[in-house]
């Protein structure tokens, strides 16, 4: 049987089973606080500075000390990936507001909880890796960026949930969210991308987007193997009459979209573009991040 995993909580490492924080939580009780998901490949931590930056970024947008240095908490990361001996992994980092009274008021809650967790995870088959994904539009819209703004990661998920959860009525494996008004945002939790005529696209982030660290690897891929890339708004127009599309994600990796609301995406299968990123994206994540293991531990 496998032993039970290891978590990080505020400073100490628990036993799944005895990990715990408070019904009082304001992260339980209000979606108060911000999260990032990181994963390992071939113990190395992937983009961890960017993920730390980023989650820094968001708590700093809505009010909320993390109780640590950012490298303090980067090698804490890394050492509860050692701790549970996971070299294929994904790590749940969340901080959460705290502990604190009813009532919204985030000043009222004395210190941040943060809870570091690493355990495997699949979002798809294999045979949807290799012959793509239906996605759907879906009747929910991203949240407006002058209210909650999507590059914020924070632990207020409904708008990707219900998204998400449109999605799978319809019978597809992603949602597509478009903007309030009608522009191509991102998946429920990845970004996209489309190639028209040998030219890579995908929506600026100021539309209502996370900005991903897989939607940047990407970008520096295409740019490497020569492929303009264009940040510019499309619509669902144009993802119809697109020859590919891909969404990339830390969860989803990358995976090629192809069909979209009931029409195929170019020939309907993979395409040679995203066949080539996905082999580029491949290569790039056993060979880089941040060594979780010493260098004696053979992999
Ligand atoms: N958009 C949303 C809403 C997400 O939750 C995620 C996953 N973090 C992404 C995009 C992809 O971002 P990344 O590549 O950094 O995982």
């Amino acid at each position: 049987m496998e032993s039970e995993r290891w978590v990080f909580l505020n400073g100490e490492y628990k036993r799944k089973s005895e990990a715990m924080i408070s019904v009082f939580d304001h992260g339980f009780l209000y979606g108060d606080g911000v999260f990032e998901g990181i994963r390992v490949y071939s113990g190395n931590v992937f983009r961890l500075h960017e993920h730390m930056v980023r989650l820094y970024e968001s708590a700093k947008s809505i009010l909320l000390d993390i109780p640590y240095s950012l490298d303090e908490l980067e090698a804490h990361v890394v050492e509860t990936v050692r701790k549970n001996q996971l070299v294929d992994a994904y790590i749940r980092l969340v901080v959460s507001r705290g502990d604190g009274p009813l009532g919204l008021d985030p000043s009222e809650c004395e210190i941040a909880n943060v809870v570091i967790i690493v355990d495997k995870i699949r979002l798809y088959s294999q045979e949807l890796y290799d012959k793509g994904l239906t996605v759907v539009t879906v009747p929910t819209r991203r949240n407006i960026p002058d209210a909650l703004n999507p590059r914020v990661k924070s632990l207020n998920y409904l708008n990707n949930i219900l998204a998400k959860s449109e999605a799978k009525q319809a019978g597809a494996g992603e949602a597509i969210i478009l903007s309030s008004d009608g522009y191509v945002t991102e998946g429920s939790s990845d970004n996209i991308f489309m190639v028209k005529d040998n030219v890579l696209y995908t929506p600026p982030c100021y539309l209502g987007a996370l900005k991903g660290i897989t939607r940047q690897t990407i970008i520096d891929i295409a740019g490497e193997l020569g492929y303009p890339l264009k940040e510019e708004p499309f619509t669902r127009h144009d993802l119809f009459n697109a020859d590919e599309v891909l969404l990339t994600g830390t969860g989803a990796e990358v995976i090629s979209v192809v069909q979209v609301d009931g029409r195929s995406v170019g020939k309907g299968v993979p395409g040679p573009v995203s066949k080539d990123l996905i082999s580029q994206f491949r290569k790039l994540v056993t060979v880089d991040g941040v060594s979780a293991f010493p260098s004696e531990v053979k992999l």
